[in-house]
């Protein structure tokens, strides 16, 4: 496929590079859209240490189901989503409180930092884990959709504030 790589700080990139292998747990989604975030901006030119190339950016995005890997419950080919900027698990002591952004081991798409690197999707392709997947309703265009996790961020942010003053320190952009 093709994706925009982030080769070396301020520079890009459109090369070939193979599809990331489906997971069982996970779905293939063609990109329709992407957004360009301000930590992309902050990040490509070295400033926040969460960009390190080569890296393929892009965490707001949206598009179809490709493929779905052998697990997959509740989603099909051709379904029309966007999905969380950040891969969670499902089993730790945060995720099960809905922290989903604190959860031990979590990747942010499209970023590459000291403790570990996800492509995003400034590419073709994506591959994402079922549950961070949203459907995007018929009447909402993929441009759109793209733009629901910033809005995601602030909502949560939000909410976080609401339930436990003492939080406050973990709220923001997770990226
Ligand atoms: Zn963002």
């Amino acid at each position: 496929m093709k994706a925009l790589v982030l080769t070396e700080y301020n520079k890009f990139e459109i090369q070939e590079v193979p599809i990331t292998a489906t997971q069982p747990d996970e779905v293939l989604v063609k990109v329709k859209a992407v957004g360009i975030c301000g930590s992309d901006v902050h990040g490509m030119d070295g400033s926040t240490g969460r960009r390190i190339p080569p890296v393929i950016m892009g965490h707001e995005a949206s598009g179809i189901i490709e493929k779905t890997g052998a697990s997959v419950t509740g989603w099909q080919v051709g379904d029309r989503v966007t999905f969380d900027s950040t891969i969670y698990r499902l089993d730790d002591w945060y995720s099960r409180k809905g922290l989903y952004n604190l959860s031990d081991n979590r990747m942010v798409l499209g970023v590459s930092c000291n403790e570990f690197k996800r492509d995003g999707a400034f590419a073709e392709y994506i591959t994402v884990p079922q549950h961070i997947l949203y459907k995007i309703p018929d009447n909402v265009s993929f441009e759109y959709a793209a733009m629901v996790e910033p809005i995601g961020v602030a909502l949560h942010a939000i909410n976080l504030t609401q339930i436990s003053v003492n939080d406050t320190a973990v709220v923001g952009a997770p990226e």
